[in-house]
């Protein structure tokens, strides 16, 4: 885009900009509970970014020294022409772009993963909660265990790294976080949990479903000797390996643990608004940057918009952070 200035994004607390989160929608074809009320309201069409913009802004950002980014949603893979904005943005890689990756409920990965593949995306993170049918049914309120499985199974034959996001929920899967442990090992896969986050209305109340990582951790020595890790992503989680396993275990702790000292990251929304921090309202609408027909207008939001950046998120379960939901912004 334009005559920007080229130089890299760093906030005025030091922090390098170099990974951005791209939603690609809003909608999705599930409801987990603590994510999304069961009567959604999703931003009207005309709102959302064309895939054509949307590969354009991949472009200025990379230009702008960002190096990594992750598709996301909402349900990323429900927005018809999902693999094809990700094969014009994975042709950046190499061309300042070191990784793209995606986010989904693995629902419809079965269909979609070789055309992933060929787009040049290599590593997949699926979100899992249960692996009881019943229990999955509950949480998502219209999701299929099944299918996600499958999808698992066809990335997994691709030759895709899967990562599992399992987000901890009190009385709904924790009894189930050393039996997942246990099953992702058994497949080579990675493992993060997840503390529920304060972001938009739900129909429940948070605090009744909070389950802090701790006790999850204190859950798994029992049975799992975890050993520390050097690996970090420059996001949030904290990660250990298992002993004598390839899979590693991370934390996001937002609650118990806060990790934005550290925090690399911006987060476009479906209609183009760039979220400097999960934990707050404030952005910047890149809409009308990527619509007008000043070309140096997109650089100079950006440059206010990390001028901006938040020091860090101060999450307190009983309200909400934002009114935002975490499917405005693919987490
Ligand atoms: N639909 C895709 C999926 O579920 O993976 C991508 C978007 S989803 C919003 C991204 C991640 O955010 C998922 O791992 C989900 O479990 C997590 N998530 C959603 N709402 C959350 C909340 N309120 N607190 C913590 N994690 C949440
Ligand atoms: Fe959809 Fe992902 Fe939110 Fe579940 S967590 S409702 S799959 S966006």
């Amino acid at each position: 885009m334009g005559c920007g200035t080229n130089t890299g994004l760093q906030d005025r607390y030091g922090r390098q900009i170099s990974y951005v989160r791209l939603s690609l929608t809003d909608r999705c074809d599930m409801r987990c509970r603590y994510c999304m009320a069961e009567q959604m309201e999703f931003l009207p069409r005309s709102e959302i970014l064309s895939l054509e913009e949307i590969a354009r802004l991949a472009e200025a950002f990379v230009a702008r020294g960002v190096r990594r980014i992750r598709l996301t949603g909402g349900e990323p893979l429900v927005r018809r022409g999902a693999t094809d904005v990700a094969r014009q943005i994975g042709r950046l890689i190499g061309h300042g772009l070191d990784e793209l990756a995606i986010t989904t409920n693995g629902a419809s990965l079965a269909k979609h993963a070789d055309d992933l593949w060929d787009a040049g995306i290599r590593r997949i993170n699926v979100s899992l909660d249960t692996l009881d049918a019943n229990r999955f049914a509950k949480i998502t309120r219209i999701g299929r265990l099944d299918t996600v499985l499958e999808g698992l199974e066809a990335a997994r034959a691709r030759g895709f790294l899967i990562k599992i996001n399992m987000v901890a929920l009190k009385s709904l899967n924790d009894d189930e976080y050393s039996d997942m442990l246990a099953w992702c090992m058994s497949q080579g896969f990675d493992l993060s949990f997840i503390e529920t986050m304060p972001l938009g209305h739900i129909d429940e109340d948070r605090t009744d479903r909070f389950y802090p990582l701790t006790a999850v951790r204190e859950t798994l020595e029992q049975s799992f000797n975890l050993l520390p890790s050097t690996h970090r992503t420059g996001g949030p989680a904290r990660y250990c390996s298992v002993e004598g396993s390839q899979t590693r275990v991370g934390f996001i702790s937002p609650l118990t643990a806060n990790f934005c000292a550290s925090c690399n990251r911006v987060r476009v929304s479906a209609s183009g608004k760039l979220y400097m921090c999960l934990g707050h309202e404030d952005h910047v609408d890149l809409r009308g940057a990527l619509r007008g027909d000043d070309p140096s207008l997109f650089d100079k939001l950006l440059d206010q918009a990390i001028g901006a950046k938040p020091e860090r998120h101060d999450f307190n379960l009983g309200f909400a952070a934002t009114q935002r939901h975490m499917s405005v912004t693919g987490g």
